[in-house]
């Protein structure tokens, strides 16, 4: 079916990631609905040569300079400009012609371009949670000056924004946001403590990136997620819930005051979320398999396990003491997951070394930019020092 609109341009942030690829799988498959006016990754410049050849768009960035040199190298042949670093990245986010900004770069990283698109007025589909946690209502504060609307694309709060749509918010009891429990469900704690990296990036529903998949392994996604409903939805904590649901059929939950409950369902697949974000309010036609409950049969639900996995907390925590504590908190996760993935820090050191970098921490508020990237500074410094103390 041919829809009627005009072309839309895009930018994607972090094209070269899980979520990057999945939204040029759809622009691939929808050459008329969309163009990709700019494309922008950390330092794979041999993935970003690829889809600049495929997708020919005027601008494209890489934070790291070395390898934006190497990329113009490489692109020598072709129209476009290369730009490098951080800056380049934010440049590529704000140019002229784009409308919609796909804000899919992995942690803090992605808080400056998306900041920085918000602030030139491009409309915003965010699977990067990470800068919502750190500066949740600063983003929201900038995007209503500039009318820009966050879609967002995470598919827990892809289907709430769906649960929510046709309904009064005042209306609104809660929000139940879906979690799977991620690879290590069910391990016990001395399971977990010797749990290899290889093992906790087996994701039993989703294929994603490596860091999302370890914070999905210690719920701290969960956490990270609790936040990012916070602001995406202009709700209060005591009204957002957690409940563990293996299958990741129901994507979440919203509750309203006649005790009625609106969901979202689908085979997970982030395409139908990314899609939903790029087009919205139409729904694109993707040629997916269908969800077939008998096929499934049976939903299990399980109530979070805080022992087991403390990070879930640990996000509400922050979350109630507000102001920069969640970005310390998210800073130190980083820093942790990092560890964990790299130089062989156990995986229930990660809540040990995020909780203990909190409680280091003397909150302030969030005023600009900057108090958030100093938090984020600072946290990173403490946690990589009580990395160092593990590791030496
Ligand atoms: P990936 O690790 O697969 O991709 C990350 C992308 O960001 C890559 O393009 C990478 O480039 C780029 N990047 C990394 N560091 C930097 C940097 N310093 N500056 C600029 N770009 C950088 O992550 P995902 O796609 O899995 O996740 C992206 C975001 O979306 C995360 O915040 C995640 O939590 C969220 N999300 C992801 C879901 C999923 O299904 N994957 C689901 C819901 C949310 P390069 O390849 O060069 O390193
Ligand atoms: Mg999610």
């Amino acid at each position: 079916p041919v829809l009627e609109h005009a072309m839309k341009n895009i930018v994607i942030l972090g094209s070269t990631g899980s979520i990057g690829t999945n939204t040029l799988d759809i622009v691939d498959r929808f050459p008329q609905e969309f163009r990709v006016v700019g494309l922008t990754a950390g330092s794979n410049d041999e993935k970003l040569e690829a889809q600049i050849r495929k997708f020919r768009p005027a601008f494209a960035a890489l934070a790291n300079e070395a390898a934006a040199a190497r990329l113009r190298d490489r692109c020598a042949d072709l129209p476009v400009k290369i730009l490098a670093g951080n800056e380049g990245v934010a440049e590529v986010a704000q140019s002229q012609e784009a409308e919609l900004v796909i804000s899919a770069i992995v942690g803090g990283a992605g808080l400056l371009p998306t900041l920085a698109a918000i602030r030139a007025g491009k409309q915003i589909a965010l699977a990067n949670k990470e800068p919502m946690v750190m500066a949740g209502a600063l983003m929201q504060a900038e995007a209503k000056k500039h009318h820009v609307r966050i879609f967002p694309i995470d598919s827990e709060h892809s289907a709430i924004f769906q649960s929510l749509e046709g309904h009064r918010r005042e209306d609104v009891k809660r929000i139940i946001l879906t979690a799977s429990g991620g690879p290590l469900w069910g391990f016990s704690r001395e399971q977990l403590q010797d749990v290899s990296p290889e093992r906790a990036l087996q994701h039993p529903n989703w294929k994603m990136g490596s860091k999302i998949t370890i914070d999905s392994a210690t719920l701290m996604n969960k956490g990270l997620e609790v936040i990012e409903a916070r602001w995406l939805f202009d709700i209060p904590e005591t009204q957002i819930e957690v409940l563990v649901h293996r299958e990741s059929i129901i994507h979440s939950l919203v509750e309203y005051t006649d005790r009625s409950v609106i969901a979202q369902l689908g085979l997970p697949d982030m395409r139908t979320p990314i899609s939903y974000a790029m087009r919205y309010p139409e729904r694109m036609p993707l040629d997916l398999p269908s969800l077939d409950l008998t096929a499934i049969s049976t939903l299990t639900f399980f109530k979070p396990d805080h022992d087991r996995f403390p990070c879930l907390q640990l996000g509400y925590e922050a979350l109630r003491i507000g102001g920069t504590m969640p970005a310390t908190m998210n800073a130190a996760n980083e820093v942790a997951v990092e560890a964990f993935l790299q130089s062989g820090i156990r995986f229930l050191d990660i809540p040990d070394i995020i909780r203990s970098t909190m409680e280091a921490h003397a909150p302030r508020p969030i005023d600009t930019l900057d108090d958030a990237l100093d938090a984020d500074r600072q946290a990173r410094d403490k946690a990589e020092s009580l990395v160092h103390a593990l590791t030496r």
